[in-house]
């Protein structure tokens, strides 16, 4: 994948603090985005209907989503602090790009995004336009 991702600096704010919100239970964000013919800009996160119960990305299932969001990829939360896909993840990524937020929620660099095969993606902030 050539696309550059841009990930605007609310979207950061919003997975840091709801992440630390939901702990020590884990935290999941849909990535709402748009994609051009150079980059792959998330620019909004929804949260997950089912989110409120309380349950984890373990029990995540693409099939609770509504279909008319443009949905480039999830964000979930580590509480353990790995910043790292487990094997789990990696046999559940929905979109193009899963985010992993890992304890303590403090900065971008608790925040990774990985492709389908768990590889590691490079990726700018945007300030909001
Ligand atoms: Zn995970």
């Amino acid at each position: 994948m050539n696309k550059i991702l841009i990930i605007n600096q609310s979207v950061i704010d919003s997975i840091l603090s709801y992440a630390k919100m939901a702990y020590p239970k884990e935290s999941i964000l849909m990535l709402q985005g748009k994609t051009t013919k150079k980059n792959i800009e998330i620019n909004e996160v929804i949260i997950p209907p089912f989110a409120t119960h309380g349950q984890g990305f373990s029990s995540f299932s693409p099939f609770m989503l509504p279909i008319s969001f443009s949905i480039v990829g999830v964000a979930h939360s580590h509480p353990s602090g790995v910043l790292e896909p487990s094997t789990y993840d990696l046999n559940h990524v929905y979109g193009k790009f899963m985010v992993i937020v890992a304890y303590p929620f403090e900065t971008e660099d608790n925040i990774a995004v990985f492709n389908k095969d768990g590889k590691s993606i490079q990726y700018e902030i945007a300030e909001d336009s």
